[in-house]
């Protein structure tokens, strides 16, 4: 009798775990099918597009060289004149329409008066400094940077990504709209900058402190930065629109080893570098947690429908696979940098000379703050791990750090416009929410505004993210064209 019951009870347990695995098995296949069925995308297509007008402003505007420089001395204001001369003279309605107000050297505010006073504004931003290109590397370049040439298909030089191909596109796009007698709904601000390469603190932080002072609080932002990727990732070959809606923080932080000074020939054990190597081995050996922010499961959510079944499957059961998926990631250091706070160790600094003991060596860590983390958080943790008395750890630069702006709400109007208008303007691209990990002026919009978007509706390949900032900046005629027409189609709606 007792064996019998033992083999029922054996039976129940082998039972109930078998139906367990079912449900389990029958949820992940549902999610699986439900993520493959829900919201069709039509093919995509790519289309040929030509504004050859708004090609030969943008190659123009290349031709000042508004190149930006720490050292506010070395910026030629008069040339940033000349920039602003050349926009009166290439867009005559925008000038005629839109009230211009200076805010500083650095920061020009036009507004474009609404039909309906009662409600929030928009603001699309965009800045006319470009990092600056160093005369030994002209000959680098295939055609010259500030030679604005139009060749191939492409407009050359620098500033035709990063940023004057924002600024004309917004201009054109709204003189376009100006010469169809078109007046939005809503107020637009066009917010222009020119030192969002140096920090963007005489910029766009004073033209945020204008509007903050007149009480005037956006309902979304639109800025540079992230882009639309085709090829690559996940193997998929649909272009997978990037729209950052999210932005790391940034903080150096100073690890610093105490030693002792004296002649290198009779050292102790261990000298201010051989500690401060050990701490920031320590460090490395300790990286900061992985988390999977929700806009990042959001994220991977949106490309699941376009990967292969096994990927669907882990893709869109996150609530299951999500510490795995994180661990994943975090293998990749381009990858890594969506779930945690990175720490790169960039500069050292030790003794002045060969045969001098240092009395103190020290290294700075370039960290990138994770949502949710913060510039304590980062330094707590790293003082953490280094758990040495004879090592201080602080931040570099404390001005200079900046925290992490939170994810802007993916339900709100701002990132609606955006995808239904990618929708109209690219249709079978897709649209992802997506955290930037570099720096925008846009972060010192979200102390007015919940919804700060970085996003450009250009398509570029992977490698062509290194025009950014690099040799042979160009932009395809198709992609400006593009640009354009996307913000006549969201201002329409706006
Ligand atoms: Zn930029």
């Amino acid at each position: 009798m007792k064996s019998l019951s033992g083999i029922l009870t054996g039976m129940t347990v082998l039972l109930i775990f078998l139906s367990l695995l079912f449900i389990l098995v029958f949820i992940l296949l549902l999610r699986t099918f439900a993520v493959s069925k829900g919201a069709p995308l039509p093919p995509y297509v790519a289309q040929e597009r030509e504004n050859p007008l708004a090609a030969e402003k943008l190659a123009q505007a290349i031709r000042f060289r508004t190149e930006s420089f720490s050292d506010l001395g070395n910026i030629d204001l008069k040339g940033y004149e000349g920039f602003h001369h050349f926009l009166r003279q290439a867009f005559p309605l925008v000038h005629r329409h839109l009230q211009r107000q200076t805010i500083s050297d650095y920061a020009v505010l036009y507004t474009w008066q609404g039909k309906d006073e009662s409600l929030q504004p928009v603001v699309l931003m965009a800045h006319w400094d470009v990092v600056p290109v160093a005369p030994a590397e002209e000959v680098r370049w295939t055609y010259p940077p500030y030679g604005g040439v139009l060749a191939d298909g492409y407009i050359h030089g620098r500033g035709s990504l990063d940023d004057k191909l924002s600024l004309i596109s917004i201009f054109e796009a709204v003189e376009t709209l100006l010469s169809q007698a078109f007046q939005p709904e809503r107020t637009v601000y066009l917010a222009l900058g020119g030192d969002e390469e140096i920090g963007g603190t005489l910029g766009a932080a004073a033209t945020v402190r204008y509007l903050e002072e007149r009480n005037i609080r956006p309902l979304w932002v639109l800025d540079e930065a992230s882009v639309i990727l085709q090829g690559g990732l996940l193997g998929i070959t649909r272009p997978l629109a990037l729209i950052g809606v999210a932005e790391k923080g940034h903080a150096d932080i100073m690890v610093i080893a105490q030693g002792r000074d004296g002649h290198a020939s009779m050292p102790p054990a261990s000298t201010a570098v051989g500690i401060l190597a050990k701490a920031v081995c320590r460090v490395e050996k300790r990286p900061s947690r992985i988390r999977l922010l929700p806009m990042v499961r959001r994220f991977l959510e949106n490309l699941a429908p376009h990967t292969s079944f096994a990927l669907k499957l882990v893709l869109s059961n996150l609530w299951l696979t999500g510490p795995l998926v994180g661990r994943i990631l975090a293998k990749a250091p381009s990858s890594n940098s969506l779930v945690r706070t990175t720490r790169a160790f960039t500069v050292l600094q030790g003794s002045s000379a060969e045969n001098i003991l240092p009395e103190k060596a020290a290294a700075i860590a370039n960290c990138r703050i994770l949502p949710g983390d913060s510039v304590q958080d980062t330094l707590t943790a790293i003082r953490k791990a280094v758990r040495d008395e004879r090592v201080t750890v602080e931040v570099f630069r404390p001005e200079d750090s900046g925290e992490p702006v939170p994810p802007s709400p993916l339900e709100g109007e701002g990132y609606k416009k955006i995808t239904e208008t990618l929708s109209e303007v690219l249709p079978g691209v897709v649209p992802c929410p997506f955290l930037f990990n570099a720096t925008t002026d846009s972060r010192y919009f979200s102390r007015i505004c919940d919804t700060t978007i970085r996003f450009m509706p250009v398509i570029l390949q992977n490698e062509d993210l290194s025009l950014f900032h690099g040799t042979n900046e160009r932009v395809s005629v198709r992609n400006l064209s593009q640009y354009v027409e996307f913000l006549v189609h969201l201002l329409r709606k706006t």
